[in-house]
């Protein structure tokens, strides 16, 4: 329906869009001087009452942010082209923030402020402002030679298409020592250019790591027991657009100035792509800073969209110019390149990819467990939905946020844990740090990262730290031990299909470790198995209802409505399902309600589908109780019409592993394999290796 009946709100929304900015305005809203050929960037909340309403939004290729509820989701509208595309799709929305530019300009004299009023802040740097990407590295620097036992700098194998170096660093008690089979945690920021607090807090976390090596018996033991990978910018071409052009936002020009100015553009500050100006090209110098039109929104790939784990699936864009363009192909890109390769070499049994924003803690499957998947069957809860869940959980309760799958905000294919989860069975969780924005006044940083109000003392700093303790837990992962000869070098590999949306790519994952002097060795794995092949559960109405009840009507006058009632005696039931249903090709709206104790009516679902879709609206768990449903004639000349309301039970089906999976383990003399042997592992199990002719033939 429904769509239709708003256009007048939805044109109002669009002049307001169009106004030129002028002057300093406090309110952060445009004055009422409407042009259409200026166009103040704005985020809009974009009504979505229904999932078809989410998928349908998606498919108009706009910049959408992570932030969406049940019957909304943000959207970053970059031109008047964008707010006209929403309105020619029936769209309706409400503007929250005006004008990022101009928003931008403001949280940079908040920064300012309080940079020059705070000697140092509370974060474990002291940092009182947003790092730029020399900042990051001179950072990582720092670290690397202020405690050189415990901090070891990397580079990442491939430059980005600017030729930049992606760096990282690693942390652990023996860090500089042949990787001794210990637990690797990797946690990692800025896929996405305007995301600031993303590489924020994941540099914070290395500096609260390194500078409490030895002052905290927490961090000390944790680091003694694990590795730890940060890698804060992983975009770097992108990033350094984004904070360039946003720092420069400067209100004072405005004022200073005395002639109206015009902050007509944000420039880079809100890119959320690398610097890929077309498929198989590489930028010219400068050619990705200039491309800043419209935000920079159109260049470049959603390096959160390339990875090869179901990429091509829903949820990612094949049109280059969208927000979630998925590139030519999966992992085209040199940044998810790098994440693949460090992924596939080392053990990371725990990964942390962080952005910006929603207040949630994301962890897979991207797409809903009934999508049909690349194999023929529903794509099911990820295979360990419990232990996944019960982490997200306690990090939430942490951090304050929302513990969901990924595909509770919308469908994503090709994002960092689609991959790394699926192919290693490395735990991985997307957060989605902060509430309002994708970079915030700085002191909001420092909030979520120390934790405020009811999280004061937690915040991400104690999901991280959990995180990391999972990382180091046996329990939620694979223990390979056994004897071998002291010096020796132990491979594991493991080389398989990792399936696309439509096909599939090689996968190898390959790590070492070196057996220490007393010829004992624990290495602390991924199951050997990868959950992608592992059974797994997805929940499907019964075929048949456990009873029917089926209304006819007949003519109702357009705008009006007629009410059935419907009563739930059964308990226990899982699914009510209702479906509308007429002859001709219009639109009918259907509504449910329950009816509370004092008579009154709660909206417990409702089906608005356009003209010509038939309606259909599902009650989880309905309570026991009276229904409504309100039949509506929006737009239809049907002279008659049926309206069912069935009860399901809803059962779980299992779709079988597929496989039993096994590493190659290979006992090696200076490059010299002296023994392999086939390792099977499963999650919280530990195996033993009797390597016996390795030590013969040593
Ligand atoms: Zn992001």
């Amino acid at each position: 329906m429904g769509r239709l009946s708003r256009p007048v709100r939805a044109a109002l929304t669009a002049v307001a869009a169009a106004a030129v900015v002028v002057g300093v305005i406090d309110t952060g809203q445009p004055p009422a001087q409407a042009s259409t050929s200026d166009f103040a960037v704005q985020l809009v909340t974009v009504d979505t009452p229904t999932r078809a309403d989410k998928e349908r939004l998606q498919r108009l290729g706009l910049d959408l942010t992570e932030h969406a509820g049940h019957d909304f989701v943000e959207v970053v509208l970059h031109s008047a082209t964008d707010a006209d595309l929403l309105r020619q799709a029936g769209f309706t929305w409400d503007v929250r923030i005006a004008n990022l530019a101009l928003r931008t300009a403001k949280v940079n004299q908040i920064n300012e402020t309080f940079a020059a009023s705070t000697a140092t802040s509370k974060l474990p740097s002291g940092r009182t402002s947003y790092r730029t990407l020399a900042d990051y590295n001179a950072d990582m620097a720092a670290l690397a030679e202020q405690r050189p036992n415990i901090v070891k700098q990397f580079e990442l194998p491939h430059k980005t298409l600017e030729g930049k170096t992606v760096r990282g660093i690693e942390i652990g008690g023996d860090v500089h020592e042949a990787e001794d089979g210990k637990p690797v945690f990797a946690i990692m920021g800025l896929h996405h250019a305007r995301e600031w607090p993303s590489g924020e807090l994941t540099m914070e976390f290395a500096y609260d790591l390194v500078t409490n090596y030895g002052k905290s018996e927490r961090i000390t033991n944790l680091l003694d027991e694990a590795r730890v990978l940060v890698i804060p910018v992983t975009n770097p071409d992108g990033f350094e657009k984004s904070i360039n052009d946003g720092l420069l936002l400067d209100l004072r020009e405005l004022d200073d100035g005395g002639t109206v100015s015009i902050l007509g553009t944000p420039g880079n500050a809100y890119k959320r792509k690398n610097c890929r100006m077309a498929d198989g090209q590489e930028p010219l110098a400068g050619e990705c800073a200039l491309a800043s039109s419209n935000g920079g929104f159109g260049v470049g790939i959603d390096t959160n969209r390339n990875y090869g784990g179901l990429w091509g699936g829903p949820g990612a864009s094949s049109t280059f110019a969208e927000a979630t363009y998925r590139g030519a192909g999966p992992f085209s890109e040199p940044e998810t390149q790098n994440i693949r390769e460090l992924v596939s070499s080392r053990q990371v049994t725990t990964l942390i990819t962080n952005h910006t924003f929603s207040n949630l803690v994301l962890r897979p499957n991207g797409v809903k467990p009934d999508t049909i998947g690349p194999d023929g069957e529903p794509v099911g809860q990820p295979h360990d939905e419990e232990a996944l869940k019960a982490l997200g959980a306690e990090m939430a309760a942490q951090n304050g946020y929302q513990n969901i799958h990924g595909w509770e905000l919308y469908d994503t294919t090709g994002t960092t844990e689609d991959w790394s989860y699926n192919t290693t069975g490395g735990f991985g969780y997307t957060f989605e740090i902060g509430e309002h924005e994708f970079h915030p006044p700085y002191p909001d940083v420092i909030d979520e990262y120390l934790g405020a109000g009811e999280y004061e003392g937690k915040g991400n700093r104690e999901a991280f730290l959990i995180a990391l303790e999972n990382a180091v837990n046996a329990a939620n992962h694979s223990v390979i031990a056994g004897k071998a000869p002291a010096g020796a070098t132990l491979r594991l590999t493991k080389s398989f299909a990792t399936p696309t949306w439509e096909s599939s790519i090689s996968d190898t994952i390959e790590t070492t470790m070196r057996v220490g002097e007393n010829g004992k060795f624990r290495w602390h794995v991924n199951p050997s198995t990868r959950p992608v092949v592992m059974d797994r559960q997805y929940e499907a109405l019964a075929e048949e209802p456990i009873r029917s009840e089926t209304f006819t009507g007949g003519l109702i006058a357009p705008g009006d409505h007629v009410d059935h009632e419907f009563r739930v005696t059964e308990s226990d039931v899982d699914i009510l399902e209702v479906k509308l249903d007429w002859p001709t090709p219009d639109d009918m709206d259907l509504k449910v309600f329950y009816r509370e104790q004092d008579g009154s009516l709660t909206e417990v679902a409702k089906s608005e589908q356009f003209v010509a879709t038939k309606e259909r609206a599902l009650v989880q768990h309905p309570e026991q109780g009276d229904y409504v449903f309100r039949v509506t004639n929006f737009a239809s000349a049907t002279p008659s019409y049926t309206v069912t309301g069935s009860l399901y039970d809803s059962d779980t089906n299992t779709v079988p592993r597929q496989l039993i999976e096994n590493y190659t383990l290979s006992c090696e003399k200076d490059g010299q394999v002296l023994e392999q042997i086939p390792v099977v592992v499963d999650r919280g199990e530990e195996v033993k290796a009797k390597l016996r002719r390795c030590a013969s033939r040593w």
